[in-house]
């Protein structure tokens, strides 16, 4: 272990920011993005003394700018850092606030790095309790250069229980072990449809995997999430459903599953 964080390169923390999370998946359109504002957003209901922020640093597909109803470009602070955009009481920065609405990005490997780099350490947060990065899905440069250069709390892994989503959630996890970045655990996303005529319950991509995959590598499985429309209509309002169906049953389970991490 010594060895390894030898080999590293050395942690910095981010200004301001007393804890780090991260939100991973192996592959995308898992809900990844979903789950990171909605925890960001949680932590906060859950305990209105703390501060959460939200750090996109999926570059190449930022989701936080829609889920979030958020957009425009950040102003300058005097030192010339970024200042976050804030809505539902969450400040947020993403590559989506930096870049032309409809100009797809299509970057070279060097100007991804200095994109990451510069939204790891040229926000102005204040002072935050948490910050929820949205990591882009696999396992790639953009992974490694955030678990490489920042100390993070933990990381949040995200999956459907459909084989392929589990065996690259698999390889998530086994990385985050390789740079001595603690599993906080897996949350299963989509698992079951419930038909809101006649109440009957399907498992689209499987019924239980993620929760085998959590056993099988000795991580703490977070919560199951149900394929839900209220959670894809309001999401792509920017109304996460945290602040949109605050007492819905979803919501409270979702609150307390939060409680102390
Ligand atoms: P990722 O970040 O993994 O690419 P997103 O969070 O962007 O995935 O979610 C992909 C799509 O699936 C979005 O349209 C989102 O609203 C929808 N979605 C995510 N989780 C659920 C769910 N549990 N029920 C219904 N729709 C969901």
């Amino acid at each position: 272990k010594q060895q390894m964080a030898r080999g590293l390169p050395k942690q910095k923390p981010i200004a301001g920011v007393k804890q780090v999370i991260v939100v991973a998946s192996g592959k995308g359109g898992v809900g990844k993005s979903t789950t990171a504002v909605n925890l960001a957003l949680a932590l906060m209901a859950n305990d209105q003394s703390k501060s959460a922020g939200l750090l996109d640093v999926d570059v190449y597909g930022p989701s936080v700018p829609r889920l979030m109803n958020l957009k425009g470009n950040p102003e300058l602070s005097d030192d010339n850092r970024m200042v976050p955009l804030t809505n539902y009481g969450v400040p947020c920065m993403s590559m989506g606030f930096l870049v032309e609405d409809a100009s797809p990005i299509v970057w070279r490997g060097l100007m991804v790095m200095s994109a990451v780099e510069r939204l790891l350490r040229q926000v102005d947060w204040g002072s935050l309790d948490y910050l929820v990065v949205d990591m882009p899905p696999g396992t790639g440069d953009v992974q490694l250069s955030v678990t490489q250069n920042i100390p993070i709390a933990g990381a949040v892994i995200v999956s459907t229980p459909q084989d392929i989503a589990l065996l690259d959630a698999h390889r998530g996890a086994e990385m985050f072990k390789k740079v001595n970045v603690p599993v906080l655990g897996l949350v299963q996303n989509m698992s079951v449809f419930q038909c809101p005529n006649c109440q009957h319950q399907t498992h689209i991509f499987g019924s239980d995997g993620a929760r085998q995959l959590a056993d099988t590598l000795g991580i703490s499985f977070l919560g199951d999430i149900p394929l839900h429309l209220n959670i894809r209509e309001m999401s792509d309002k920017g109304q996460p459903v945290v602040v949109s169906c605050p007492d819905s049953t979803l919501v409270r389970y979702l609150i307390s599953q939060s409680h102390g991490s």
